[in-house]
């Protein structure tokens, strides 16, 4: 009895060590499971911000596309991030109607294009001049007679001119050179980073805001997109384009694009890059 009492209770705590043992283990593979998660949400909150840059990207070196997140991550200056995301989006985005160019998105020096004549001073590219003539001439047959193209295809050299002419009216007023720069910034694209180089933008009649008043903005806000051409720098958009409202410039970029631009109220950097990159 005694022996058989002895065995028992050997069994007994043989059985409680096992299950002693049991918990232990049950216990380091719940942490383990916590450790886990927490690392993935972790790396995954840290890749957050950049995930559409990747997605846009597509970019087949994963390696690489890793290490584009890590070094973004690790200077975190916008600068940084913006050329990262520019960079990515000029070369894989390789569609000519919707290519972004402003102060972060100068064109290359050797930026050339086909244009044609417009008229006798002003060009227009090639592949887009017919839809523009188009729409000037449905809008003189709808009665809006009081309609031109006043500025179209501009060369660098020429921008520099306007650049420069801008400063020295704002220094003839008085203003710092840094004042000046800054007041010009505001309408003129510094050379190199004015879409008007591609040949794409045009701005209409006086080139003023009294545009905004007249029959033929309130027929380009309805009509434009058919005929391929977005209002390029709108009034609640600028915080984004860096650009103030500007009634009179419009930017083609086909039917296709300007359509879905008008239905999710997007401009071309939201557009192009992501409306959460810009
Ligand atoms: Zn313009």
């Amino acid at each position: 009895m005694r022996k058989k009492g002895g065995k028992e209770k050997l069994n007994r705590l043989a059985n409680k060590h096992v299950l002693q043992l049991s918990i232990i283990l049950f216990l380091l593979i719940i942490i383990a499971v916590v450790v886990i998660v927490a690392r993935k949400v972790i790396i995954n909150n840290g890749q957050a911000t950049n995930f559409e840059t990747e997605e846009i990207s597509n970019n087949d070196d994963s390696e690489q596309s890793q290490n584009t997140t890590n070094s973004t991550n690790e200077t975190g200056t916008e600068n940084s991030s913006n050329t990262v995301t520019a960079s990515n989006n000029l070369s894989l985005l390789d569609d000519w109607q919707i290519r972004l160019v402003n102060r972060d998105n100068p064109l290359p020096d050797d930026f050339t294009v086909e244009l044609e004549n417009l008229d006798a001073s002003r060009k227009f590219d090639k592949r887009a001049i017919e839809p523009l003539k188009q729409m000037i001439c449905d809008m003189r047959d709808r009665g809006i007679k009081n309609i031109w193209a006043q500025s179209t295809y501009r060369s660098i050299e020429y921008q520099k001119g306007l650049y420069e002419k801008s400063i020295n009216k704002y220094l003839k007023q008085g203003k710092s050179q840094e004042e000046a720069q800054k007041l010009t910034d505001e309408y003129i694209n510094r050379p190199g980073t004015s879409e008007h180089h591609l040949g794409l933008a045009v701005d209409f009649n006086n080139v003023d805001e009294g545009f905004e008043n007249t029959k033929a903005y309130k027929w380009l806000l309805e009509n434009a997109s058919d005929y391929g051409f977005i209002l390029r720098y709108p009034k609640e958009k600028e915080d984004i384009t860096g650009i103030e409202y500007e009634p009179w410039h419009w930017r083609y970029v086909g039917p296709e694009h300007a359509k879905k631009m008008k239905e999710q109220n997007l401009c071309l950097e939201e557009y192009v890059l992501g409306s959460n990159l810009v």
